[in-house]
């Protein structure tokens, strides 16, 4: 659609930054550049109306990684960057509270437990990551206590991992472990309190946007093709995760799709967050006598991208995850929710953040974690930007 007049002396006139992207990091994004260069015309353009990746559709774990998952990570990443991944979570988690308040997000320090089925079932043999414990609590406690204690200073003196005998009866488990520094938020309320802050902060978001493609602009900065027409922009973020690469086809980045049921069970779980078979399955509760049990993505099923449908796929993994909600939670009455989200997922669990061309800029892979490290991901990406180049 060609644009007119108004829309581009006005409306859609050339933006100092635009965001590609309205998840946790776009608009992290968008409101920390913002709020450092206030003079600015900033845009956030989505193509969906709300977001069709991981922001809307999460499962609300304020979480850091369970044990088995550590473990894994310890392998691919060495210790150093591992403790790196570490602290961005929690940095992460810590900048979505200074900005949006506790309250706004809904969150609640419920704490988080790993489950183990059975001695040697799962992922990781249970025994091995039971024993790695006291090694894991040494190096991550120092660095989730020194960046969260102030916002949850219950967890301060309790170390990161602690085996939950208890628990583990509770919920028909071989084994659990406690996470102490983990919570739940609300998905929605998060979301609802980004869209606030935006309008707040005057910032212009275009829903049902899509970008198809980027190139330079003559006069310097970058031309956006939409089917709005050609936007221009001195600087660009791009922040599609796991659909990056329809803008940059040389990111290592992935679309994977996550499924989630929301189940009645006959009898509820003690109120939490539970990890199962090193994160790949997840479950917490909600109210009104409610579970949200989602993951799956082990199963190996392949979905293909919405708005594409595969019904026999999708019913085959509904089945797979109502059978492992049924092993966990017991008889089910209803399942009154399933949806699919997209992760955006690569050769291991560290995002991805740099520039491609002058003012071109990217942040993506936030893998299963975004929720914890996306908007510190977005604080990252401002700053990196940096002055304006005119
Ligand atoms: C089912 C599910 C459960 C999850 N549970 C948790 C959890 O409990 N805790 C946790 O920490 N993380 C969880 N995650 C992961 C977390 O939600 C993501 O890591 C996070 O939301 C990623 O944020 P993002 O901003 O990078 O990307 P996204 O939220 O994927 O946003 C990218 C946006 O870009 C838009 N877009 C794509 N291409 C274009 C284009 N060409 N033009 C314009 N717009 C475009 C998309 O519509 C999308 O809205 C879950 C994910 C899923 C799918």
């Amino acid at each position: 659609m060609p644009i007119g007049y108004w829309e581009s002396e006005h409306l859609l006139a050339p933006a100092h930054f635009t965001v590609i992207g309205g998840g946790i990091v776009g608009m992290s994004a968008a409101l920390h550049f913002k709020a450092t260069h206030p003079e600015v015309r900033v845009r956030l353009v989505e193509r969906d109306v709300l977001g069709e990746g991981g922001t809307t559709r999460n499962a609300g774990f304020a979480c850091f990684g369970g044990a088995g998952e550590w473990i894994d990570d310890l392998e691919t990443l060495g210790t150093q960057r591992w403790l790196a991944l570490i602290r961005q979570r929690a940095e992460g988690l810590r900048t979505l509270i200074e900005l949006l308040g506790p309250s706004a997000l809904g969150l609640e320090w419920s704490g988080g437990w790993e489950l183990f089925a059975a001695p040697g079932i799962g992922r990781q043999a249970t025994r091995r990551v039971l024993d790695a414990i006291p090694e894991l609590n040494r190096l991550a406690q120092p660095v989730l206590s020194s960046i969260l204690q102030d916002v949850h200073p219950a967890a301060a003196d309790t170390p990161a991992l602690a085996l939950a005998p208890e628990r583990a009866k509770d919920v028909g488990a071989h084994a659990a472990v406690h996470l102490c520094w983990e919570g739940m938020l609300h998905t929605g309320k998060m979301v609802s309190a980004f869209h606030k802050a935006l309008r707040a902060a005057d910032i212009q978001c275009l829903n049902g946007c899509t970008v198809n493609a980027l190139t330079p602009a003559a006069g310097g900065g970058w031309t956006l093709d939409t089917q709005r027409g050609q936007l221009l922009s001195e600087k660009v973020a791009i922040c599609t995760n796991g659909f990056a690469r329809s803008i940059l086809p040389d990111l290592e980045v992935k679309p994977a799709p996550n499924r989630v049921l929301v189940v009645t069970p006959k009898t509820m779980p003690p109120a939490g967050a539970y990890h199962i078979e090193d994160g790949y399955l997840y479950f917490r509760t909600l109210p009104g006598g409610q579970v949200l049990f989602g993951g799956g993505r082990h199963y190996g099923i392949g979905l293909p991208q919405f708005p594409a449908h595969d019904a026999e796929a999708t019913a085959q993994w509904d089945r797979r995850l109502t059978a492992d909600a049924e092993q966990w939670l017991g008889p089910i009455d209803a399942i009154t929710h399933r949806w699919t989200g997209w992760l955006g997922v690569g050769s291991d669990r560290e995002p991805i953040m740099g520039s491609t061309a002058p003012g071109l800029h990217h942040a993506v892979r936030m893998g299963g974690m975004g929720v914890a490290i996306g908007c510190g991901m977005g604080k990252a990406l401002a700053e990196a930007i940096g002055p304006r180049m005119t």
